[in-house]
């Protein structure tokens, strides 16, 4: 998936299906080592006996379970129980599930048969509610401790919806069975918003089971039957157990080793009214009349809201859908369509191709809807971009994006992409930027949809979430992360591929700058001791916690990681080590290892290390490394340790890494050849250069995902030099000191009157990344001041930036400009320059404003500034309301969400709180855009307490739009609390957040966001006396 609120800134042939997951035993010693490899019992755990003359302790592993219940039957059996047919087993055509069927679905049970297997159950329910009964005790995992002291462990079973033992005791799912193959048949009602389903499973035994354990989740079973091999299919009891979302079929004796089974499930539900399962969604068209639409988000637990279904992402299988519509629309899924039926009702069925692929269930998609579409080949895929009709002429761009995309990645990756089609497809309510599902890749329409005279910097970001989702198709789709703890090998591949391919593609989009961005991004959340490692051991279970793997982390730390490596890798070698992996590893699943074998088998890295060695060092800790450096002539020493950003500096952590430190001297600075690499695994080390050395810059363009400390010294030397010339270094080097000294500011350990020493060199700059990290960087210190009402500090700092950068500000031009860097650089310029209420911008800003709607719009505001020019509008009464009526006519997306930023800049009160309950609504404001909404809010003065307190007396309502622990309840926190500054609103928050309990306390970004107010104060007691001296 792709985040969508940082934009700011989604086959194999059928023999070759087998998945590795699935090819072994799986062993019960690995078993205990990775509890996420395969389901499995914690050796801790125990299953309940439900009879009490005897109480197991159970060990790991499905078998044990099994011989639980094999007990359980061959007790049964003492007892006279003989409801089966033994001699099915010697007859060889016949399969030996005949036996196994509840006596109650005997397909022709004898009645003395029937007599005795009642007697037999009405027993053991009867044992069973004794023991139920039994004075104070409780089927807890603790067991009934009065009633069986002396046993140290005892089992237990949930209970199903129906009372009685659900069969299974683990939110993941066991790993007996394996899912083959799904034939899907869907009929929505665009009416009355429910649809109905037949779910029918193909699926092989891989350990003699007792049970049948799925995924189902708000979907109501009215019928299920099952079949073993060729036999007659039986009808069977379906237990649910909603907390885990999970429901089951038991069987009296086993499903055994091999066996092909078929479970067929008719079931009824609503279309979701939230933005993920098979939900519904609207628009108006041109005339105005509401148009309804379904669709589906699965990623990553909901496609079990759609069907029943093994729903982790290990399971794969392959899959036909058919869809049942109405003739006005049309339907699409991930398959091409391969033919399409009249119902007697009059309804079309549609039927598409099984997938000729194994894929997870969080991939599978299908969309009822009036969309229209334009289509292209490329090889051998018919690429098309789907969209409301209205808007058929901002589909171009993407065509093109993606078939450019298409092309590239078949060649880069050696494996074609392997589906005859490829859809991508802009839906009108959509919460995610895109979801990669295979073959249908969904959007949302601002992440699509570009007007052919949008301004480059609008074609960026759709060319961004494009290359983002078509990379997917290979590391996600093709090759899967084993679990949701190893997110990063799906999304920071896919950030990584993002960037690096549209730099070679489309050089032109200017995405250096972007990522070098999004790598200071990662390494801030990364300084937090609330932060998480890339590919996280410790349990990822629940559906908060899968949530909240989605993160900076998961996606940009993944991304910075994945540059890092291949920068210090022999050119050519990190591409050869991805083919072997995606080659090895295509239609299965992997664990972070599998990566690290596969590259380091293509290639050592300098100094005999091993990918695996070093690379571990990044994956499995949390945080990155402080390098500081400290020079005796020729001698210069290097340290390491952990950068972590602490307010009680009680905690520190004995963290290594195996840092590949690059570094250029001033002989030779700024060519890529002048780049020299050292790897420092231990503590410190010493690394000799020529006496005739003057300075040395490490992190050569910030590719390392480190920060460097230069020391007084040191950082003196390289000021001088960039006073004497800029271009000494290149602007990513720049950028990295300007954002490297104002972090080492953060950690205390540089003055801010050192920080203000470097700005000073700025003065004479002109390039975009350095300028971008100087503004962005003075900016979140000037939002804290003003948070914290220090009026003659914030007018003091106003002088200071106009002082350093205001010339720059006011020689912008304000006509059309072709290069994305100048529209990047510009468009931060003068927004600062704006928003602090410079005169020469508002004046130039208000003007275009009024021409543009003087006009009637067709004196077009060149892209890159409309934002600017419409926030500042926005701060009039009049003009707003005139923004508002553009913002509810206008049909160009990009557009759109600009007006609505400049919207929700106002400063107005009444205005704020109107826009936050008309996004919380719905409609004219659509609710996807609201953590967009609050975000822009909360910069502003007016708008940043007034909407901590919306966020606070409407968390219910919220939580019900966007799930606990998701990306934009991640960023509603983050936003409404990274700018309080006291110990007030830190014990506010604190307060606030302790009360949830279950509705969101337990949540990481919380403790991200005490963190981050701990830090703002700390922050605040020791720099604002320098500021008040300096400033
Ligand atoms: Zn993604």
């Amino acid at each position: 998936m792709e985040d969508p609120f940082d934009s700011e800134r989604a086959s194999l042939p059928r023999n070759m299906i087998e998945n590795s997951m699935f090819e072994e035993e799986p062993d019960v010693v690995d078993l205990a080592k990775d509890s996420t490899a395969f389901p499995a019992l914690e050796p801790d755990e125990v299953v309940y006996e439900p009879r009490s003359s005897r109480l197991l302790v159970r060990g790991l592993g499905e078998n044990d379970l099994d011989d639980e219940e094999e007990d359980y039957e061959s007790s049964a059996r003492l007892l006279g129980m003989s409801f089966i047919n033994r001699s099915s087993t010697h007859n060889p055509s016949s399969s030996p599930y005949n036996r196994q069927a509840p006596p109650r679905l005997c397909s022709c049970p004898s009645a003395r048969m029937l007599v005795v297997g009642v007697f037999i159950l009405v027993l053991v329910a009867s044992m069973a509610m004794a023991l139920y009964f039994l004075p104070g005790c409780t089927f807890t995992k603790a067991g009934c401790g009065k009633a069986n002291s002396s046993t140290p462990m005892e089992p237990s079973y949930p209970n199903s919806t129906n009372g009685e033992l659900f069969p299974w005791n683990e939110i993941r799912l066991p790993a007996s069975v394996r899912p083959v193959n799904y034939d899907l048949s869907l009929t929505p009602n665009l009416t009355s918003m429910t649809f109905t389903g037949r779910t029918v499973i193909n699926m092989t035994i891989l350990h003699d089971t007792k049970r049948i354990v799925l995924h189902s989740s708000e979907l109501i079973i009215t019928k299920a039957t099952f079949q073993v091999g060729e036999d007659k299919s039986v009808e069977v009891k379906v237990l649910e157990y909603k907390p885990w979302q999970q429901i089951a079929v038991s069987f009296l004796e086993d499903l055994k080793v091999g066996q092909v089974c078929v479970l067929t499930l008719d079931y009824a539900a609503n279309l979701s009214h939230t933005y993920d399962g098979f939900y519904n969604s609207s628009y108006n068209d041109k005339t105005g009349a509401k148009r309804v639409l379904a669709a589906t988000q699965f990623e990553p637990q909901a496609a079990r809201k759609a069907f029943p279904c093994f729903d982790e992402p290990a399971f794969k299988a392959t899959f036909l859908v058919r869809i049942t519509r109405e003739p006005g629309y049309i339907t699409l899924s991930n398959m091409p369509q391969a033919k399409t039926t009249t119902l007697p009702s009059g309804l079309l069925e549609d039927e598409f191709e099984q997938t000729g692929v194994n894929m997870s269930t969080y991939l599978v998609a299908f969309i009822v809807a009036n969309f229209t579409s334009i289509t292209r080949n490329v090889s051998n895929t018919l690429v098309s971009v789907y969209s409301v009709p209205e808007k058929k002429e901002h589909t171009h761009y993407a065509l093109d994006t993606a078939s450019t995309l298409l092309h590239f990645y078949n060649t880069f990756f050696h494996i074609d992409y392997p589906l005859r089609k490829l859809d991508l497809v802009a839906i009108p309510d959509f919460l995610a930027g895109a979801m990669e599902n295979w073959g249908l890749i969904t959007f949302r329409e601002t992440s699509l949809l570009v007007g052919n005279q949008s301004s480059p910097l609008d074609k960026q970001l759709i060319a961004n979430v494009v290359a983002h989702e078509l990379a997917h198709q290979w590391f996600g789709n093709l090759v899967t992360m084993r679990w949701w703890n190893d997110l990063w090998l799906n999304e920071g591949f896919a950030t990584y591929w993002q960037y690096t391919s549209l730099m070679t593609e489309f050089p032109q989009l200017d995405l250096g700058n972007v990522f070098l961005g999004v790598r200071f991004k990662a390494l801030a959340k990364d300084s937090l001791n609330s932060s998480h490692p890339v590919s996280v051991s410790s349990q990822v279970t629940t559906p908060e916690q899968v949530s909240e793997m989605f993160d900076s982390v998961t996606y940009e730390k993944g991304a910075s990681l994945l540059l890092m490596l291949k920068t210090t890798l022999p050119d050519g070698q990190f591409r050869k080590g991805l083919i072997k992996y995606l080659d090895k590893y295509r239609g299965s699943n992997t664990v972070t290892e599998d990566l690290w074998n596969s590259l380091t088998q293509a290639q050592m890295l300098p100094q005999q290390e091993s990918v695996s060695d070093m690379m571990r060092t990044w994956t499995l800790q949390n945080g990155f490394p402080l390098v500081t450096v400290s020079r005796k002539g020729g001698h210069v020493t290097l340290t390491q340790e952990h950068f972590l950003l602490s307010a009680d500096n009680a905690t520190h952590t004995s963290n290594l890494w195996h840092i590949p430190v690059t570094y250029v001297n001033d002989s030779c600075s700024s060519a890529p050849s002048c780049r020299q690499i050292f790897t420092l695994r231990n503590k410190t080390a010493t690394l000799n250069v020529s006496d005739s050395v003057k300075w040395l810059k490490f992190n050569y363009m910030n590719t390392g995902f480190y920060i460097v400390h230069y020391g007084d010294e040191g950082w003196a030397t390289l000021i001088d030099a960039l006073k004497t010339d800029i271009n000494t270094l290149t602007p990513h080097d720049r950028a990295s000191l300007i954002h490297n000294i104002f972090a080492l500011s953060r950690l205390g350990r540089v003055s801010f009157r050192q920080v203000l020493n470097l700005l000073d060199y700025a003065t004479n700059e002109t390039e975009t990344a350095p300028l971008t990290e100087a503004l962005s960087q003075l900016s979140s210190v000037y939002r804290l001041l003003d948070k914290r009402q220090e009026q003659r500090l914030v007018a003091r700092m106003k002088v200071y930036i106009w002082g350093h950068f205001g010339q720059l500000m006011d020689s912008q031009d304000w006509g059309e400009e072709e290069s994305v860097s100048k529209q990047e650089l510009r468009s931060v310029l003068l927004e600062m320059a704006c928003s602090l209420g410079r005169q020469n911008c508002t004046d130039q800003a208000t003007a275009l404003f009024d021409q543009w709607t003087n006009s009637n719009q067709t004196k077009p505001i060149p892209g890159d500034l409309q934002r600017v020019v419409f926030s500042t509008a926005a701060q009039s009464d009049l003009r707003w309301l005139s923004l508002m009526e553009a913002y509810s006519s206008t049909t160009y997306d990009s557009e759109k969400r600009k007006i609505l930023q400049a919207l929700a800049s106002t400063q107005d009160p009444q205005s704020i709180v109107w826009i936050l309950s008309t996004g919380l609504e719905g409609g004219i404001i659509q609710t996807q855009e609201l953590p967009l909404v609050i975000s822009t809010m909360s910069d502003g003065f007016a708008g940043h307490l007034l909407v901590w307190d919306f966020v606070k007396e409407n968390w219910d309502r919220i939580i019900e739009k966007f799930p606990v622990g998701s990306y934009p309840i991640q960023s509603i926190i983050k936003s409404t609390t990274s700018q309080f500054s006291t110990q007030t609103h830190l014990e506010e928050v604190q307060g606030f957040f302790s009360n949830l309990k279950e509705r969101g306390s337990q949540m990481r970004s919380v403790q991200e966001a005490l963190e981050t107010i701990r830090l703002n104060q700390l922050w605040m007691d020791r720099n604002l006396p320098t500021l008040r001296i300096w400033l």
